[in-house]
């Protein structure tokens, strides 16, 4: 029961890896408000009513972000925890074919976002004095080319340094910002990769380039961001923890 009395918010719980996670922090005893920005989070609340809550709520908007902040407080007391996890691809278009409408609709989510949720629950937790956690969802596409289009790549690159940064400007409030950084996982958000591979029958091929042989699962995640939530994790801060079978570091 590694979060016994903490209470964690997780964005993008409707899916993929928000949701196992929200399921996973709430097995390991902690009060979640599972959000999503559409009606999922109430299937993933559903699974554990006494300890997850669901809240429907933009990343992207500052309103909905505090909302957030303060229903957290609201219900529980206090905030621990706030995995900003939500996020969208796309923009898959050469360079020259991009627009400033899908650059802008991609950044607004996934670097946007995670800037909201370390402005409004850092200032919560930091006020409050008793520490916290603060995990964003990059990418390895925010370590390397190659593996999304160029909006993500360069939203995810921004993710790594925000939590540097936001790390170091939480100095003497205990409040920990970290990021993860998942390889190829099968989601929501990957599941056109997996549907075509299957229908073409080379779903084997999925993952032939990782050390581990296969891609990753939203679980093998939602343990690293437990990981982080955790005051197991308590002198890990202005990290990108890389979870990706060891594709990284080997190609
Ligand atoms: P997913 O599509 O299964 O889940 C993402 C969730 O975010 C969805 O439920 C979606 O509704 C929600 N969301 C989208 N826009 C939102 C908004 N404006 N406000 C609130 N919620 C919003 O995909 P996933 O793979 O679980 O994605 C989670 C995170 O993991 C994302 O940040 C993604 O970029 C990152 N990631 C995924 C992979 C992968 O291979 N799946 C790899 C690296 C990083």
């Amino acid at each position: 029961m590694d979060l016994q009395g903490k209470v964690a918010i997780v964005t993008g719980a409707g899916s993929g890896i928000g949701k196992a996670s929200a399921l996973l922090f709430a097995q390991h005893g902690a009060k979640v408000i599972a959000s999503d920005i559409t009606g999922k989070q109430d299937d993933t609340a559903a699974q554990n009513p006494d300890a997850i809550t669901a809240v429907q709520a933009d990343v992207s908007k500052e309103a909905d972000v505090q909302m957030l902040v303060a229903k957290a407080v609201e219900r529980h007391g206090k905030l621990d925890v706030f995995f900003a996890n939500a996020g969208i691809s796309g923009g898959f278009d050469g360079i020259f074919d991009q627009t400033v409408e899908e650059w802008e609709r991609i950044l607004a989510i996934n670097l946007i976002g995670p800037f909201l949720a370390i402005k409004h629950a850092g200032k919560v937790m930091a006020d409050a004095g008793n520490g916290g956690s603060i995990i964003c969802t990059a990418s390895v596409a925010g370590l390397r080319s190659g593996a999304g289009g160029p909006a993500y790549t360069a939203s995810k690159a921004g993710v790594i340094n925000l939590v540097r940064i936001a790390a170091q400007q939480l100095t003497g409030s205990d409040v920990r910002c970290n990021a993860i950084c998942p390889g190829l996982i099968e989601t929501g958000m990957t599941e056109f990769i997996y549907t075509k591979a299957r229908e073409k029958g080379f779903e084997d091929k999925i993952g032939q380039l990782n050390p581990m042989q296969r891609g990753g699962i939203p679980s093998e995640i939602a343990e690293a961001a437990l990981f982080l939530a955790s005051d197991r994790s308590s002198y890990v801060n202005g990290h990108a923890l890389v979870v990706d079978g060891g594709l990284t570091s080997s190609h």
